[in-house]
């Protein structure tokens, strides 16, 4: 049983985010978001309302299940047995600040292997911050974010 776990903010999650999830559920049995429950981000949304995001953007995908946590990811990790991460690549930048992270995490537990991972290049330049400027000014942005992320930022906005 080959377990992997996807960690990151995911304030709100979008379809690049979805995009991975999808190649990586092919790849693996089971995939788990994890959702860092990290409030010295000042997330738009709580911990639960971003989990519940995920659940219902993903339920088309069988293999994939929610969770959140406050504790060290690779901890999280050990924890559930998972054999790998997966972290989404999409520019150069990114590349740096992922390896930093990547080789901290294998220094904190070397049985954790990091996987980067390439969304699709419609998603290239997408991301939580891009979907909340434009949703938040009343842009269109249906076509980055499930319809639950629509549903959840309209509220939030008030749009
Ligand atoms: P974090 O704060 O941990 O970076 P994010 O929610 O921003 O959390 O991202 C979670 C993971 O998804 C990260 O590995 C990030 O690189 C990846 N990601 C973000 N946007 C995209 C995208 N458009 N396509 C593919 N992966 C992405």
């Amino acid at each position: 049983m080959k377990k992997v776990i996807y960690p990151g903010t995911f304030d709100p999650i979008h379809n690049g985010h979805v995009d991975i999830a999808e190649r990586a559920s092919k790849l693996f049995d089971e995939l788990i978001f994890v959702v860092a429950d990290n409030p010295s981000k000042k997330p738009l949304f709580t911990a639960a309302e971003r989990v519940e995001m995920i659940r219902q953007a993903t339920a088309h995908i069988t293999n994939v299940s929610v969770s959140s946590t406050k504790e060290l990811i690779v901890n999280f990790a050990r924890k559930i047995k998972a054999i790998a991460l997966i972290r989404g690549l999409r520019h150069v930048s990114d590349f740096e600040f992922e390896f930093q992270m990547a080789m901290m995490n294998y220094h904190l537990n070397p049985e954790i292997t990091t996987i980067l991972m390439m969304p699709d290049e419609k998603y290239i330049h997408l991301n939580s911050t891009v979907v909340k400027d434009v949703s938040s000014l009343k842009g269109d942005i249906e076509d980055y974010i499930p319809g639950i992320v629509q549903k959840y930022l309209k509220a939030k906005f008030n749009t």
